[in-house]
Formats: structure tokens, sequence, C-alpha cells
């Protein structure tokens, strides 16, 4: 992967949580506060405003990690950015990174997010598409199948009890919906599908 690609990376995320920013929000109402769609896309429109190749994929991802960390606020702002800004110190400072760079920066993200949020697949949160897809991706599994696996992992949240987050606080009335974050974690994942297929 290139800085270029990256950059396409975050624009194209962006894109996807700003048209269904409103089916976000509207997850999120169910089984919490409502603003999902509209803390990411915040987020996200801030970082595609400043993101620009800088030849160093560690800045660059630390970068977004501390933009989302200042402007999406919630939960997921947390977790997204101290994910990131973990992932971009395994980073190289160059413009481009071999794919077991790649791998070794999403493993280092992910134990961040379940360090910071002690969630495990099954809890109902965004671990149920993060936690499966990168396992397929160092499986070897193509960012096209995995991107693919992760929307059905996302509609899996659907029959669960919520056990981590706001969520959790409905206790059984949390069953019947499709975790927000999950859905919005699958949409990065199918970003980089487009971006790297
Ligand atoms: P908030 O709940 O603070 O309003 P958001 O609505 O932006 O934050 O994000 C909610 C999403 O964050 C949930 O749908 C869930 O996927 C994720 N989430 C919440 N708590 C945790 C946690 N402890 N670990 C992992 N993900 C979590
Ligand atoms: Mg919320
Ligand atoms: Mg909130």
């Amino acid at each position: 992967m290139t800085e270029s690609d990256f950059v396409a990376l975050w624009r194209a995320f962006y894109d996807k949580v700003t048209a269904k920013r409103d089916e976000l929000n509207q997850l999120d109402a169910a089984i919490g506060d409502g603003d999902h769609g509209t803390n990411l896309a915040r987020g996200l429109g801030r970082v595609v405003e400043e993101l620009k190749p800088s030849g160093s994929l560690r800045a660059s991802c630390r970068m977004v990690g501390m933009r989302l960390l200042s402007t999406v606020g919630g939960a997921s702002g947390a977790l997204w950015g101290s994910a990131l800004v973990s992932a971009s110190t395994v980073l190289p400072d160059e413009a481009q990174m071999n794919h077991e760079t790649a791998l070794a920066a999403l493993s280092r993200g992910i134990d961040q997010m379940r360090a910071r949020g002690k969630a495990e697949v099954g809890d109902k949160t965004m671990m149920d598409v993060w936690i499966p897809a990168v396992t397929a991706l160092e499986s070897g599994a193509p960012v096209g199948d995995v991107a693919a696996q992760a929307m059905s992992s996302a509609e899996a949240t659907r029959p669960l009890q919520a056990r981590r987050g706001r969520a959790a606080y409905l206790g059984s009335r949390s069953i019947g919906h499709v975790d927000p974050g999950s859905l919005s974690t699958a949409l990065w994942w199918e970003a980089l599908a487009e971006v790297v297929d």
C-alpha cells in the first residue's frame, strides 16, 4: 500500500459513512444515543480536509488517529483514535509499506481497541467485525472477501445482547438491532477493498 492509497482509503470511508450517516444514527438511536453516524462523519470530514501525502505513512496514520480522537467523541472516537495512533507506531517513516507491515499495524490497532474497550467477539460491538476480519486477512483471504465477510459479521450482531458500551445498559432490549459501530467498521473494510483491489 502506498500513501496515496492510504489517503484514498480515508476519503472512500468518509464517502460511505456520509452516505449512511442517517442509517448509522438510526441504528444507534435504537440501542444507544443516536449519534454514531454524525460523530464519525464529523471526524472523517476533518480527516479528509487535512490528510495529504506527507512522505510518511507513520505520520499520516498518527494524524488520522489524533484527529479522530479530538473530533469524533464518544466510545467510537476513543477506540478508533487510540487504535490508529497505536497502529502508526509500527508503520514506516516512508510513503510505502508491504503487506506484512499492514497486517502488523492492523493487529496492533485491534490489540489497542481490545485493551481499551475490553470487548470480545459476541459482545455486540465493532470487535465482532474487527477480530474475524483481521484473522481472515492474516490467513491470506483476499481483501474483497474479507470486506464481504465483515458486512455479514455486522449483520450477525442483530440477534446478540450487548455486553459492552452504551447498548449494554439496555440488557435484552438490545437484541434485534444491528450494532452501529459494527456497520461502520464493515464500511471501512469495503473502502479498503475498493482502494487496494
Ligand atoms: P457513544 O456510544 O459514546 O455515543 P458512538 O455512538 O460513536 O459512541 O459509538 C458506538 C459504537 O462504539 C457501538 O456501536 C460499538 O460498536 C462501539 N463500542 C462501544 N463500546 C465499546 C467497547 N467497550 N469496545 C468496543 N467497541 C465499543
Ligand atoms: Mg452513540
Ligand atoms: Mg454519544
